[in-house]
C-alpha cells in the first residue's frame, strides 16, 4: 500500500463529530495537529474536555499517539461581536423564518476552515479535516458539501496552495457516525466520545445519559441520543 505521506489539521472542538474525524485522521496521515476556536459559546464547556481528551486519544496506540502534535487554540471572540444568536447569547433557541434554528452564525464553519488554512500553511500541512455534515444537522448552509468545496478552490487560490479539505462525516448520519467510530477505535472509543465529548449547546454536564452527558432536549442534544439508540439497534 502506498505510504500516505499527508500531514492534516482536524478542526477539533472536543464533541462527538470532531474526535471522530480526530480518529479518523490519525487512522490515515503521517502527522495530525489540533485546532480548536474559542468564540464565546455557550458550550465552551466543550473546550475545557479537549486537552484530557486528546491525553486519552494517545493512549489508544503507540502509532496514534506518535502521530498527534501540537494542539492550536486559537480565540475568534469576534464572532459574539459580529453577531447575535442563540450559540452565543443565553436566549431561547427557536426556528426562524428563514427555516434555519437561531443557533445558525453565519459564515462561522466558512472563518473556521479559513483560519485553519492560514494555520496550515504556516505549518506546512495540507489536509483540513472537518466534521462538517449535509445528512441530518440543521441545515446549516456553512456546512454543505458544494459551499466545502467551493472554499476549497477559493482558499487554494488566494493563498497559491494545494490544500485538501476532507470532510469525512458529509454523507453519513448520527447513528453512522457512531459506528465509524467503532470501526476507527472499537468500543473503547465508543465509551471515550459517550462520556468524554460534549455536544449540547446548553454546556450542560448533568447525568451520564446512555448516549452521553447534557440536557436531553436541545437540538444538539436530541440529535445525539437518537443516532446512538440508532447505533444500538444496528448492533442487536
Ligand atoms: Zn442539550
Amino acid at each position: 500500500m502506498k505510504k500516505n505521506n499527508d500531514s492534516a489539521l482536524v478542526l477539533f472542538s472536543g464533541g462527538q463529530d470532531s474526535t471522530t474525524c480526530l480518529a479518523w485522521a490519525l487512522s490515515r496521515y503521517r502527522h495530525v495537529e489540533t485546532i480548536g476556536f474559542d468564540y464565546g459559546q455557550r458550550h465552551a464547556i466543550e473546550l475545557t474536555m479537549r486537552p484530557s481528551l486528546l491525553q486519552k486519544i494517545r493512549t489508544f496506540s503507540d502509532d496514534w499517539n506518535s502521530k498527534l502534535g501540537e494542539d492550536h487554540i486559537i480565540d475568534l471572540g469576534l464572532i459574539s461581536q459580529l453577531s447575535h444568536t442563540a450559540m452565543t447569547e443565553d436566549i431561547e433557541i427557536t426556528m426562524q423564518e428563514n427555516g434555519l434554528p437561531n443557533t445558525f452564525v453565519p459564515g462561522r464553519n466558512l472563518m473556521f476552515m479559513m483560519v485553519a488554512a492560514t494555520l496550515a500553511y504556516r505549518r506546512s500541512m495540507n489536509v483540513l479535516v472537518g466534521g462538517m455534515c449535509e445528512t441530518d444537522f440543521s441545515g446549516y448552509p456553512d456546512c454543505r458539501d458544494d459551499s466545502m468545496k467551493a472554499l476549497q478552490v477559493a482558499l487554494n487560490l488566494g493563498m497559491a496552495t494545494r490544500l485538501k479539505l476532507e470532510t469525512p462525516l458529509m454523507w453519513i448520519d448520527k447513528a453512522e457516525t457512531w459506528q465509524l467510530a467503532e470501526h476507527l477505535g472499537g468500543s473503547k472509543l465508543v465509551d471515550l466520545i459517550r462520556a468524554d465529548t460534549h455536544t449540547c449547546y446548553l454546556g450542560e454536564r448533568g447525568t451520564l445519559h446512555p448516549w452521553g452527558h447534557g440536557c436531553g432536549t436541545c437540538p444538539a442534544c436530541a440529535l445525539r441520543a437518537r443516532g446512538y439508540a440508532e447505533y444500538v439497534a444496528s448492533r442487536l
